[in-house]
């Protein structure tokens, strides 16, 4: 039978961190085993789901590049199929209908709580064969007495929970809509799901929806419940910890693939590698090898991934990202070099791609003021000539090219009896306006011979009307 997983989040809210790891952790076992990667969106909280959630999630796989062979499924559209389902538990005996009152339960729960018995719905209407006036009621599944239910888990190892605990779970609503694990349980069934890959604040349902299944005569599914994640102070993840939405560290200027390896590597290892190609975590990944305990989150380390591969990546798919960057900050890339060059200057200096941009503005729009302390320093009354006199040779360098700019600022220097840097600094300030740019000579060939000699000539008015 092919591996079949799946991806099932509720749409009340972005793409955080903990559902991009189970999705990813799902989505590499696919690929793993040749299977199929479901998306299935439960939206069945009607009050609680937005589109704009749904869109949110969506644009969250698509950038991390979780690609889906079937769905998104909306459980909303498979309401009649849910209601087949629940009528079929009628049918066989294995859900009865619950005409009891809520006042009638909270007497029931009061009097367990007196007994200091665990509160627990008791099955009264089992055997209740008269419908009660007025009262539409639920549904619930009838739960085995006896036995227990045993959960192999991949993660957890095995979970044994009696059916003497478990209770009659309501698995329609007295308005016909299913409950949440009515709905999970027939989606599982019918998408032929084999791995259900969550998170662990699952496991308490997964005995019911064992039990179901097991009514509805269904082979089970393999279980693999994920160990949260906690910020660096021991609770869980939230967004007092920083970013928790995934299009957030967009935003902020991560690659997608070190979101990837950094989630990959959030609560599974192999050996003490830490940097893993897709190929190479989709051929080593295994859910036997993730982590029993939860997992803390470290922004460090994931800046310090998404350095990697701003060092170490193609610098045209770099570039992709820088563009879009660019973008957001209003400038448009074909005003000014390639993208692809500017990537390949900058990044040793710019750990993610929001200063990386906002660093490479100056090869795109005229800066508005110059950094105030380093123009102080070095827009001198004594750097004016060396910067006249850098033009003259700027002019006439055969190409413009890094070997002869380096020359010009190094001639520059030379007949002023300076060093290179007394050069070099002024003329830096001139053309971007700070004092930190990639080498100068590769910082002028980018910025082009147009824009250099206009901002030089811009640098010494500003040095004469400041005198
Ligand atoms: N919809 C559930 C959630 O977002 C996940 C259900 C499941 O994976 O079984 O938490």
């Amino acid at each position: 039978m092919s591996t079949r997983t799946r991806f099932a989040p509720s749409p009340t809210g972005y793409l955080h961190i903990g559902g991009a790891r189970t999705a990813l952790f799902s989505w590499l076992y696919a690929r793993k085993h040749g299977g199929t990667f479901i998306l299935r969106i439960e939206d069945t909280d009607l009050e609680r789901s937005t589109v704009e959630s749904v869109n949110a999630i969506l644009e969250g796989m698509t950038w991390l590049g979780l690609e889906y062979d079937e769905g998104p499924f909306y459980q909303t559209h498979r309401f009649d199929r849910y209601k087949e389902i629940i009528q079929t538990l009628l049918d066989t005996g294995h859900a009865y209908r619950c005409y009891c009152s809520k006042e009638e339960l909270e007497v029931l729960r009061a009097e367990q709580m007196a007994n200091k018995l665990k509160p627990r719905y008791d099955g009264r209407c089992r055997h209740r064969s008269e419908p009660r006036e007025g009262v539409e009621p639920v549904i619930r599944f009838r739960n085995p007495d006896e036995g227990e239910v045993v959960i192999d888990d991949c993660v957890k190892g095995r979970v044994v929970v009696k059916n003497g605990e478990l209770d009659d779970l309501i698995i329609a609503r007295s308005d016909g809509s299913p409950t949440y694990n009515l709905s999970v349980v027939v989606d599982d069934l019918d998408m032929r799901v084999t791995h259900v890959i969550r998170g662990d604040d699952h496991l308490n349902n997964t005995p019911r929806q064992i039990n179901i299944l097991k009514a509805l005569g269904a082979e089970l599914p393999r279980y693999a419940h994920v160990p949260m994640i906690l910020g660096a102070d021991g609770a869980r993840l939230s967004k007092r910890h920083g970013a928790v939405s995934v299009m957030q560290y967009r935003d902020e200027g991560y690659l997608p693939e070190a979101v990837l390896n950094y989630l990959v590597r959030l609560g599974w290892s192999h050996g003490d590698q830490e940097v893993f190609s897709i190929d190479e975590m989709i051929e080593l990944f295994d859910v036997q090898h993730i982590n029993h305990s939860a997992s803390t989150f470290n922004p460090d380390k994931l800046l310090w991934l998404n350095h990697h591969y701003l060092m170490h990546g193609d610098p045209l798919h770099v570039a992709h990202h820088l563009r879009w960057h660019l973008g957001q900050m209003g400038v448009d890339p074909t005003d000014g070099p390639d993208p692809v060059e500017v990537v390949k200057a900058q990044r040793e200096r710019n750990k993610n791609l929001v200063d990386m941009a906002q660093s490479s503005l100056f090869f795109y729009r005229d800066f508005e003021t110059y950094d105030e302390k380093a123009a102080r320093k070095n827009l001198t009354e004594q750097s004016a000539p060396l910067l006249q006199s850098l033009t003259e040779r700027l002019q006439s360098v055969p190409a413009w090219r890094t070997e002869y700019l380096h020359a010009a600022v190094e001639a520059t220097a030379e007949a002023a009896g300076v060093k290179l840097g007394a050069v070099a600094q002024p003329l830096r300030v001139a053309v971007t306006g700070t004092s930190v740019s990639p080498p100068i000579d590769i910082t002028l060939e980018l910025l082009g011979r147009e824009k250099t000699l206009a901002r030089i000539t811009r640098a010494l008015q500003f040095t004469a009307k400041k005198d």
